[in-house]
């Protein structure tokens, strides 16, 4: 048994302290819902998560730094403080870093770091490090700064104020990651979808100097990404919601969507029934047809979005 284990019966006391501890810092700072999440141990394996073969293998062996950093030590070196996931929105980041804690039976504190400044602004130089602090108390814990493209402040500040008080912000962050002793079973995960906001020295040798590419995935990918949530549905449900589906047909109108896209897919396919048996209709399970109508229904509907953004209305 490890070393660490808890009797399942202490895990959520553990749970409620880390929580307790949180909202301490938010009754000084403000409500941290949202924005600042601890998880004793979460649940979510390497298995969960579709196609990101590369990346995944990479984590995995990255978890040896939190699980047994002395192996390390026994070749030489000290175990790497941290790594930056890069590659766009929706591609499973979030999961990976999850995975990373729940196979190192680490907490894992996810720091939303556009929802944070969105909400403290350049103060959130003096709320991180309290967060910090807390956060390498633990005997194992995997720092997730997720969104770290928004330390630049762009989205809130002009330029050239935006370059000041973001400095500041690195500065502090870099300070921190800097004082994690080694060997100390603690590892830092940041993720991004813009690499170009993405501060330099935060991945200067001895901080996060591992890059990890998380791609778009390919149609073999997409299919696993479809089946892991269509289990993951089908699971919640207890029975089954989807007909033999005929991916074939599928794969080519899903080309170049994210995992977070086909699942929003999935979920509006089970939105129509939902709604539909709300309407007093017999409905039987999702088809490919379906499937086939939502996705171009999505595909219209994120052409529009993009058209908006982009200022192609104006
Ligand atoms: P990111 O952090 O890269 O923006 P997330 O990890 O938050 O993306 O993914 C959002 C959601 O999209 C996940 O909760 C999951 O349902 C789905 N998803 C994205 N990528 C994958 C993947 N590779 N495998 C399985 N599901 C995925």
């Amino acid at each position: 048994m490890d070393a660490k284990a808890l009797p399942p019966g202490q895990e959520w006391a553990v749970q409620r302290r880390l929580e307790d501890l949180l909202a301490k810092i938010a009754e000084k700072y403000g409500d941290l819902t949202g924005r600042v999440e601890v998880t004793h141990r979460p649940e979510k394996s390497f298995d969960q998560i579709g196609g990101l073969k590369a990346a995944k293998a990479s984590l995995r062996g990255f978890a040896t730094a939190l699980t047994d950093p002395e192996l390390y030590r026994k070749w030489g070196i000290t175990p790497p403080k941290g790594v930056l996931l890069y590659g766009p929105p929706g591609t499973g980041k979030s999961l990976l870093a999850r995975a990373l804690a729940s196979v190192a039976k680490a907490t894992f504190y996810h720091l939303k770091l556009q929802n944070l400044t969105s909400k403290f602004g350049p103060n959130v130089g003096d709320l991180l490090p309290e967060i910090l602090s807390l956060a390498v108390q633990e005997p194992r814990t995997v720092i997730f700064l997720d969104e770290a493209d928004a330390l630049s402040l762009e989205h809130l500040l002009p330029p050239p104020q935006a370059r000041e008080a973001s400095a500041r912000l690195i500065a502090i962050l870099a300070e921190k990651i800097d004082s994690i002793a080694d060997f100390s079973q603690v590892f830092v995960v940041a993720a991004t979808s813009r690499t170009d906001a993405i501060d330099p020295s935060l991945v200067a040798p001895g901080r996060l100097d591992r890059l990890i590419e998380v791609p778009l995935p390919d149609p073999q990918a997409q299919e696993e990404i479809f089946l892991l949530n269509k289990t993951q549905a089908e699971q919640a449900a207890g029975r089954p919601l989807f007909a033999d589906l005929d991916f074939r047909s599928l794969l080519p109108p899903m080309g170049g969507m994210s995992g977070a896209e086909i699942q929003e897919v999935i979920r509006r396919a089970l939105e129509t029934k939902a709604q539909r048996a709300g309407a007093g209709e017999h409905v039987g399970v999702v088809t490919t047809q379906e499937l086939l109508q939502e996705i171009d229904g999505y595909r219209r509907i994120k052409e529009v979005v993009e058209k908006i953004r982009y200022g192609q209305y104006l």
